[in-house]
């Protein structure tokens, strides 16, 4: 009989799912890793006109349309004065098939990725999906990646370390320093950063900083994604970019993988890419007012909460039942634990939702933590 892949089988189906299965229809969703604004109507025009044209009918080139490519490199150059080649550039489904071409191609069996922990739940996955060793590290007390502690971690087997900046689950952004330092470990130990960079414009405070900008090596990849920055995570579009040998590889994966990533959202992701800012701009203010609201809230409540400068997730320290209290109560949020094993003591809430409902959410936070403590 045909038995499932030991690699299958060392993985399972996120544990935030459940979360949301275990509220109520009427409960206020702070679980959320999406942001709650529209798709911008010039990016969904862009993809109706595509389709009815015919333009999106067959396949694109392997790495996505030119004009795609050099929009996202234009957007490095305008937002992050990156130079980024076109020609360096695969579209992917995502940012998710981003980060699996980069473990994919630079991971051999056996071989070690560090990452975050609490950190973004694929990072353990995809590596036990390519036969690698998940080496999560702990956080700062401010829930940043010390890039002292990935050095620690290097050894000889360390394929790659990941570096997450803006991130999930914890809001935290990385300061320019350790940007530097990480893409320094990158050059000197001679191992991989693959650069998770899908909340690169959601940031508050500071300017975003990405270690391809100062790393000497082609030591670094960089994923992005239209998913946050124009609240696109149905279209699935995403992109991972670094040297032409890397890409190389990763698009022998991607190429037997997808062919390419959807035509549709290929034609949305270059007109949100090159089309007006106001959106984004209008969004980052919301969640930068919600960010503040959220922190006020918590603080009021008793609960510790390291400050978060980007994204949309806070996580504050949590007394032991309180998400279930939370959710019993109608609110959701996902327990810090999903997302590592020091992610215990910790709950992710998302403000990607109305002011209105934060405030009512935030009333409810205040009791259920009167009640558990
Ligand atoms: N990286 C991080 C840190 C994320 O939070 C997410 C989605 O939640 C992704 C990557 C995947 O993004 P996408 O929806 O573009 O696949």
């Amino acid at each position: 009989m045909t038995e499932f892949a030991a690699r299958v089988e060392g993985i399972s189906i996120s544990g935030i799912r459940e979360v949301f299965e275990a509220a109520g229809e009427d409960a206020i969703n702070l679980g959320l890793g999406q942001p709650d604004f529209p798709t911008p109507d010039h990016a969904r025009s862009a993809a109706v006109e595509a389709i009815q044209s015919g333009k999106a009918d067959a396949y694109t080139s392997n790495k996505g349309t030119e004009s795609l490519r050099e929009a996202i490199s234009t957007a490095y150059d305008r937002d992050h004065g990156i130079d980024v080649d076109p020609g360096n550039v695969i579209a992917t489904t995502g940012g998710s098939e981003a980060l699996h071409l980069a473990v994919e191609a630079h991971v051999d069996p056996g071989q070690e990725v560090i990452f975050p922990d609490p950190g973004f739940v694929s990072y353990d996955a995809l590596t036990r999906l390519a036969d690698g060793v998940p080496t999560p590290v702990p956080l700062r007390e401010d829930l940043t990646l010390d890039p002292a502690t990935v050095e620690e971690a290097i050894t000889e087997d360390t394929a790659a370390f990941v570096v997450n900046s803006p991130a999930n689950p914890t809001g935290a952004v990385q300061s320019e320093a350790d940007i530097r330092e990480f893409a320094r470990i990158a050059d000197e130990h001679d191992v991989l950063c693959i650069s998770d960079e899908v909340y690169e414009h959601i940031v508050f405070e500071g300017e975003h900083h990405s270690p391809i900008e100062y790393a000497e090596s082609d030591n670094v990849v960089v994923v992005g994604a239209c998913s946050k920055t124009y609240s696109m995570t149905g279209w699935r579009l995403g992109w991972v970019t670094g040297s032409n040998r890397r890409v190389e590889r990763m698009l022998r994966v991607h190429q037997y993988m997808q062919a390419c990533a959807s035509a549709p959202a290929q034609y949305a992701a270059e007109a949100a890419l090159t089309g007006p800012r106001e959106p984004v701009e209008e969004m980052v203010t919301a969640f930068e007012e919600r960010r503040d609201v959220v922190l006020d809230g918590l603080e009021d409540a008793g609960l510790e909460v390291p400050r978060p400068s980007g994204a949309f997730y806070v996580m504050p320290k949590v007394p032991d039942g309180w998400v279930d209290e939370l959710i019993d109560s109608g609110v959701v949020a996902v327990p810090g634990d999903a997302f590592g094993a020091n992610g215990a003591g910790y709950a992710r809430l998302s403000y990607a939702t109305g002011m209105e409902e934060l405030k009512e959410a935030l009333e409810i936070i205040g009791d259920v933590t009167a009640r558990v403590q």
